[in-house]
């Protein structure tokens, strides 16, 4: 029997602030609050967890907001829970906490550890000041040092930093700066992120000032460049178009979200992808957990693609991973691909956005530049 391979990713929504280009569902980290979302949370695992059973857990991910302002204690009782209805060994599976470094100190670190946390992932941003303070953020550059610091500390070493290009007012030599420093991090993993200005935040506010401090087009792909190369050449290999891991440690949990492996998000606004189904819960927490103390789904959104559209979108998803694709083994697992989808691909291939060689296909480098542009045409 082939036993689904899944994963489970919980949305703890709380900041102490929210900065100024986010555009999540994020609340303000208020004990009432915190009450509300474990009850909700631990409701919605007892809707699930007959569906776990006979399932093969592969990681477990805390994202938000702040996860790491939920406590030990609440987050190994959501385990727990879990345990309940599958069993899995915490050090089996991959377990990451999201934190920001002003969270975090090596005593908490050590009791998320006990819990079960085995990688953390730190939304450090920048290196510098300046750029931190611009962005909104609490922290300053020695803070995010000494949070990788406690965190190995506390025994915690598949550690993942996040960092930002495109940010206002950010010039390249500043970039290289923080690339730099970036490197002697005793890190496994890096996330890159362009900072994009999305509607309903303090940046959208401000945009029309905020773009002509931008970084612009050729700064930008210098900055892309720029990154991979330093990355590669201090040991982070780049195994995704924006992810970069020392020895293997790739995040498991993302490369499910690359390879359409079925997972169940819990938590307000949280997105789930199970069945070949797309639902996200209701981005409001009174909501979530009215609606599962009275039996409603808090599910307000859902979508099943066609599976023409289906096949293709997992086909554009997996193109992301520098690994490439196995046709084969593609067409094995989601059918055969129609005559349009491979007219795509052979003129993605004549356009230099991807190499196929027989029966393997993957971005050039390129085609990882310009990847929004081959996926819109693949999908
Ligand atoms: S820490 Fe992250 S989730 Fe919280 S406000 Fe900032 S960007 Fe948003």
């Amino acid at each position: 029997m082939v036993i689904d391979h899944i994963s489970l990713y919980f949305h703890i929504p709380f900041c102490t602030k929210k900065c100024d280009y986010c555009h999540f569902y994020v609340l303000p980290d208020k004990p009432v609050f915190h009450q509300l979302l474990m009850e909700g949370l631990l409701l919605d695992i007892d809707v699930w967890g007959p569906h776990l059973t006979n399932k093969k857990l592969v990681s477990i991910y805390f994202g938000g907001g702040t996860p790491a302002l939920l406590g030990a204690s609440p987050l190994a009782q959501i385990l727990e829970k879990v345990r309940s209805y599958t069993t899995f060994q915490a050090d089996q599976i991959e377990i990451t906490l999201e934190a920001n470094p002003e969270t975090i100190s090596a005593a908490l670190m050590r009791e998320y550890a006990q819990a079960g946390v085995n990688r953390v992932s730190i939304g450090i941003q920048s290196l510098d000041d300046r750029l931190l303070h611009k962005l909104g953020r609490t922290h300053h550059a020695t803070t995010a040092i000494k949070a990788i610091e406690d965190t190995t500390t506390a025994g915690i070493s598949n550690i993942s930093i996040d960092l930002m290009y495109d940010i206002p007012g950010q010039t390249l030599d500043a970039w290289h700066h923080t690339l730099q420093r970036a490197c002697e991090l005793p890190i496994t993993h890096l996330s890159l992120y362009n900072l994009t200005i999305e509607p309903h935040t303090v940046f959208f506010k401000y945009r029309e000032t905020l773009r002509k401090e931008l970084p612009d087009d050729e700064c930008s792909t210098r900055m892309y460049q720029d990154a991979i190369a330093t990355f590669e050449a201090c040991g982070l290999e780049q195994y995704e178009i924006s992810a970069f891991a020392r020895h293997d440690l790739y995040s498991r949990h993302n490369v499910g979200y690359w390879t359409g492996r079925p997972f169940l998000g819990f938590g307000p606004s949280a997105f789930s992808y199970w069945q070949k189904k797309r639902f996200r819960a209701v981005a409001n927490l009174n909501r979530y957990v009215q609606a599962l103390r009275s039996g409603q789904s808090p599910v307000d959104f859902e979508e099943e693609l066609p599976p023409l559209q289906q096949q293709r979108e997992l086909l554009a998803i997996a193109l992301r991973l520098k690994q490439g694709i196995s046709l084969s083994t593609f067409e094995g697992q989601y059918g055969n691909l129609d005559m349009e989808t491979l007219a795509t691909l052979r003129s993605l291939q004549e356009k230099g956005l991807i190499q196929w060689n027989q029966d393997h296909i993957a971005l050039t480098p390129q085609g990882m530049l310009f990847y929004d542009t081959a996926a819109v045409e693949i999908i």
